[in-house]
């Protein structure tokens, strides 16, 4: 009895003292991730799926107009590349900082996806509009988690789609993608002592040769299927099978399921080739044969070249080419062109709360 006093006693003063733990975890548990003080949070609904918005505001004041209006964008770009939003339910946390710009994406499958990103106060309409990391992130929600070796398709994937979904959704250009990809895709080709995808896990190799890996799968699913199919058609078919991110697949299983969806074996051939083994990537040929000429502000897109109908189609999808056949160039906003695959605008919902 004597030896229990200091026990019950610690125990009662523990309780006291870690009841506010306490009820904090049971909050976490029942509410994965809690607003706090400054937060605001709304709500945007998009087709079948809702996105709740939670900005967090102790850092820098920031507009939760311009917020939702950027979230708006990147969920329809995501839409318009996928046919739908990738997940029912998605978490996201912007948490401001003083300053301008769009910072340090990250994406969890946590609470069937969570998303937090950070966002300056300062940041412009201009740079709202002109950022690519949220789609970046939104993306990584429609392929299914993958063993740390593979982690080069999910960067590869979602730099590669990141542009063309918006373009699709009208916020983006074919012509300022095309520059960038010219400056920017000699950065995923294998350096000295590169073993392969597998096993190379640089910066470079992670996000560009994953980068590489998807555009060149892109073309081959084009030539082969007489441009009637590409790389869209693999990435929808995988997450109608129920790969986004909260599925734990194995990288065999995601390519197969892609190559049925898109009648060919080019993700599984690809990857044959690629995993092991350094393989240098013909850029050079592939410009050329796809009508993309020259670089930076004088780059230019050519309608005579072998693949121009396969560029086309790669950045506007098979119906949006063909729309541009009959009259707008690339480059064009062609949203009406790609309304018929049914891009659900988003809906905002309002503010649904601010906890104080
Ligand atoms: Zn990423």
């Amino acid at each position: 009895m004597v030896r229990m006093e200091p026990t019950l006693g610690l125990f009662a003063r523990a309780r006291f003292l870690f009841l506010p733990l306490f009820l904090s975890a049971i909050l976490i548990l029942f509410c994965p991730n809690p607003a706090k003080a400054d937060d605001v949070t709304s709500t945007l609904v998009v087709g079948a799926s809702r996105i709740d918005v939670t900005i967090d505001t102790s850092q820098s004041p920031i507009s939760q107009p311009d917020v939702m209006k950027w979230v708006q964008n990147a969920a329809e770009s995501v839409t318009a590349y996928y046919g739908r939003f990738p997940v029912p339910h998605l978490t996201l946390r912007v948490i401001s900082f003083d300053g301008s710009g769009v910072q340090h994406g990250m994406t969890w499958a946590r609470g069937g996806g969570l998303i937090r990103i950070r966002v300056g106060g300062k940041t412009s309409p201009a740079e709202f509009a002109d950022d690519w990391m949220l789609t970046h992130e939104m993306i990584h929600l429609a392929f299914p988690s993958m063993a740390d070796e593979h982690h080069w398709i999910e960067e590869g994937l979602s730099v590669y789609v990141e542009p063309i979904a918006r373009i699709r959704a009208g916020h983006w250009t074919a012509l300022q993608m095309w520059r960038d990809l010219v400056r920017d895709m000699p950065k995923g080709q294998p350096q000295e002592g590169d073993a392969g995808l597998d096993h190379t896990h640089t910066w470079g190799r992670t996000y560009w040769g994953g980068a590489l890996f998807a555009f060149v799968a892109d073309v081959q699913i084009r030539k082969q299927t007489k441009n009637k199919k590409g790389l869209e058609d693999a990435l929808r078919g995988i997450l109608d099978a129920g790969g986004d991110i909260r599925e734990d697949w194995d990288i065999e299983k995601a390519l197969k399921t892609g190559d049925q969806a898109a009648g060919v074996d080019v993700l599984e051939k690809l990857y044959a080739a690629w995993k092991d083994k350094p393989v240098q990537v013909d850029l050079g040929t592939m410009w050329k044969e796809l009508g993309v000429a020259g670089s930076g502000g004088a780059l230019t897109l050519q309608e005579d070249a072998p693949l121009s109908a396969v560029r086309q189609a790669l950045v506007m999808g098979t119906a949006g080419a063909k729309a541009a056949r009959a009259g707008a160039p690339d480059g064009q906003n062609f949203r009406a062109a790609n309304s018929a695959s049914a891009s659900p605008r988003a809906v905002f919902a309002g503010r649904t709360m601010r906890s104080e």
